[in-house]
């Protein structure tokens, strides 16, 4: 199994070994620093995303991949810095995507970032992991949508998470992959239970990936992933859904 979006270096270390317990042998973690004001804090955390938690993931069983970026909660004053080295970063064996990148308040900052960095992930034909944003969601997605139109990245090669009713008809429609984010504690839009996600596959197929989005900022549960998978079963999913929307699905947009 593979949970697709975390931010495990805000998780405790037993995480990685609750996890492989419970068969998420691939886990994605993608940066997110709440309020990065420099370009050193981003350029830091990378490091540790990629020196120290692939290696802490290692010793608990997991496959931990990484995903380098700017996400809208922490754009530095000094974000250009960030972007002439992120083609570095991406060329490390360990980092799969660009992300966690997007647009939440829709400032247009928050605009010029994601767009530099579409254009980044298309220059480098390497994925990218999408945020979507909680509020204002139709008028800002439908802006995302024009963003990502303009830079004409390969649509394949997106993964929008945190996909709901709302939007998952334009992700398909794009040609892109959405992830369900798996939250049975306070589900909010884009964050929905087991049994909203079952009825979404239920009615649009196992085209999506499935995560937990654990941070220490929101409630969230290490097994969001295992636990869904044992809901699929109850709920008469094929073994064969199962695994593309658990496993294959996310190794294929993600180039795992
Ligand atoms: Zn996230």
């Amino acid at each position: 199994m593979i949970d697709a979006h975390t931010h495990m270096d805000l998780r405790p270390i037993e995480d990685f070994e609750l996890m492989a317990n419970a068969g998420i042998g691939v886990v994605v973690t993608c940066s997110f620093y709440l309020g990065a004001s420099s370009s050193h804090t981003l350029l830091d955390h990378y490091n540790q995303l990629i020196d120290i938690y692939v290696i802490r993931a290692k010793e608990n069983g997991v496959k931990l991949y990484v995903a380098v970026g700017i996400h809208p909660y922490g754009i530095p004053r000094d974000y250009e810095e960030v972007l002439k080295t992120l083609s570095d970063y991406l060329e490390h064996e360990d980092v799969v995507a660009v992300g966690e990148i997007g647009v939440d308040s829709g400032s247009k900052l928050e605009f010029e970032v994601f767009k530099k960095q579409l254009e980044i992930a298309r220059d480098q034909n390497i994925p990218a992991v999408i945020h979507t944003p909680l509020r204002n969601r139709g008028e800002l997605f439908a802006k995302c949508l024009e963003t990502i139109r303009e830079v004409e990245t390969d649509p394949q090669l997106l993964v929008i998470d945190h996909a709901d009713e709302d939007i998952v008809d334009e992700i398909l429609v794009l040609g892109s992959t959405p992830g369900l984010t798996i939250r049975e504690k306070q589900p909010s839009t884009g964050r929905i239970t087991q049994e909203k996600a079952a009825s979404l596959i239920k009615c649009y197929g196992p085209v999506f990936t499935l995560n937990s989005d654990i941070n220490n900022v929101f409630p969230a549960d290490p097994l969001s992933v295992a636990k869904m998978v044992h809901h699929l079963r109850q709920s008469g999913f094929s073994d064969e859904e199962i695994e593309i929307l658990s496993d294959r699905k996310a190794r294929e947009v993600l180039k795992l």
